[in-house]
């Protein structure tokens, strides 16, 4: 037996559908043969940054992985596959990790709390944390202190990216593609581009460096 939101969904479904196929009769026959996607976004799995959404995409046009906080870490095999996947037979040329504020990975994280299984993941976090201590214990504001570790984990991943196997023969074939980092902020439901930003006072010199020589990658 249906729930009221399973049917929901899928008259949804039905009506969105229906709409496509009145505005371009076409729309679907296209859409099944093929995709040519030109990034790659790594986001959080939080049902409040759908990446297609945020960014206006159509269908087609970002290649998507996701899991809680949006993490790489160097042996997760699912993630590798994906890279491979986009990079080698896709040949994206954007690698976006995309954060956001009020992460509820990132507060598990930095709580005291324990969550079980849930916690060997978050202990990706927990590695960032510790590598940037000083840096976050000087944030004397709980929530500013949060936003500061959500960056920092972007930029962590980012660089856990740039060592995969995957990525480096690219870097040497002299065709990766440009590593952005992002985080998404509810209050303006505007994204906030790491690379160029500045939001937080004492923001890392770093993490904009990082970006920039990120950037040059590409
Ligand atoms: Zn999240």
């Amino acid at each position: 037996m249906y729930t009221a939101i399973i049917e929901r969904y899928l008259e949804n479904n039905r009506k969105w559908a229906a709409d496509k196929q009145a505005v371009q009769p076409q729309y679907f026959e296209q859409l099944s043969m093929g995709q040519e996607p030109e990034a790659l976004l790594i986001g959080c799995s939080d049902s409040r940054v759908s990446p297609s959404v945020v960014l206006g995409a159509e269908l087609g046009e970002v290649f998507v992985h996701r899991n809680i906080a949006n993490l790489i870490p160097h042996t997760d095999l699912n993630f590798l596959a994906v890279l491979q996947y986009a990079m080698e037979v896709l040949k994206v040329k954007h690698l976006i990790i995309f954060g956001h504020y009020g992460c509820g990975g990132v507060k598990a994280a930095m709580s005291d709390t324990c969550f079980g299984l849930i916690d060997n993941w978050l202990a990706n976090i927990r590695d960032v944390m510790e590598k940037y201590k000083d840096e976050l214990n000087a944030i004397r504001d709980e929530k500013a202190r949060q936003d500061k570790l959500v960056e920092l984990n972007v930029i962590e991943q980012a660089k856990n990216l740039m060592q995969t196997s995957v990525y480096r023969k690219a870097v040497e074939r002299g065709d990766a593609p440009r590593i952005h980092t992002w985080v998404f902020d509810f209050h303006s439901g505007l994204i906030v581009d790491l690379a160029k930003e500045t939001v937080y006072e004492g923001r890392a010199e770093g993490a904009r460096s990082e970006g920039q020589r990120m950037g040059e990658k590409g």
